[in-house]
């Protein structure tokens, strides 16, 4: 469970990114965040994994204020969070599959990858992971061979190879056509609702958002101006 109380965050140039964010996030919700550019959406999901802090309020997960981490419990906190950006962040010249394992091998994984430090158990739930997003006939490849969408369906096996708790894709479409921007959000869809994993997306286009999302969260200027279900969306707007 994550829950933001009262949560503002001001950047060091007094930009002010999120403004008194009051919000809970139950296990196994799939909720989109919607907003035009410079609302708050990569602000809001950022400081979830702490890459940026809050200046003031609460951000409880799983019942812990995570202002008060120490090391270990960030470095916890990171591994249980999947994170998918708008540009992939393979690491081009290496294969599908040792990104993936990237995933699995955790601080320095790239160099343990390259070395070949991983056990058939890693490799195992890696090509697994490649398979459930329809891939694994690319495992060999090198990453930047592939087109943008494969790319991106590799960053969700990698974020899956983290077994992580949560899932936070920050603008996971933004890159890609039409066509390839709903077989992500199939892949993102699907994998939330067979494992269960809580799974936040930010997206710009409000169509996309109501075709996937169990739950909505508008932004607009660092504000929350909608939170609900799907199917109130029209009623309340
Ligand atoms: P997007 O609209 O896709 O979020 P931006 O162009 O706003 O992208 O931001 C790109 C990067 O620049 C991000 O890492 C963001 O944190 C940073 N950034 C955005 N606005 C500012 C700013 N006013 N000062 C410093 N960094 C900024
Ligand atoms: P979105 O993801 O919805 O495009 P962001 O969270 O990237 O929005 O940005 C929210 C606001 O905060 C924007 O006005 C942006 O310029 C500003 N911002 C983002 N990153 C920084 C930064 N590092 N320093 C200062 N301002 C920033």
């Amino acid at each position: 469970m994550i829950e933001f109380k009262n949560v503002s965050l001001t950047y060091p140039n007094g930009h002010q990114g999120l403004k008194n964010i009051n919000v809970k996030i139950n296990p196994g919700e799939f909720i989109v965040v919607v907003g035009l550019s410079g609302a708050g959406k990569s602000t809001f999901i950022r400081s979830i994994n702490q890459l940026v802090k809050p200046t003031d309020g609460e951000l409880l997960i799983d019942g812990k204020n995570t202002l008060a981490y120490k090391e270990r419990e960030l470095k916890n906190l990171r591994k249980n969070i999947g994170m998918i950006f708008q540009n992939y962040n393979l690491v081009n010249r290496m294969s599908v599959l040792r990104n993936v394992l990237t995933g699995r091998l955790g601080h320095m994984g790239t160099l343990k990858s390259l070395l070949g430090l991983f056990s058939q158990e890693d490799k195992e739930l890696a090509i697994s992971n490649l398979q459930r997003v329809g891939i694994e006939e690319k495992a060999y490849v090198r990453a930047d061979q592939l087109s943008g969408g494969q790319q991106q369906r590799v960053s969700i096996a990698r974020a899956l190879t983290q077994k992580p708790k949560y899932i936070l894709a920050d603008e996971p479409v933004a890159s890609l056509d039409p066509p390839t921007s709903h077989v992500v959000m199939r892949d993102l869809k699907k994998i939330n609702q067979e494992l269960g994993i809580t799974t936040i997306v930010n997206l710009h286009f409000i169509d996309m958002a109501m075709e996937y999302a169990d739950r909505i969260i508008g932004m607009r200027a660092g504000e929350i101006v909608f939170d609900g279900p799907v199917s109130t969306v029209n009623e309340k707007t």
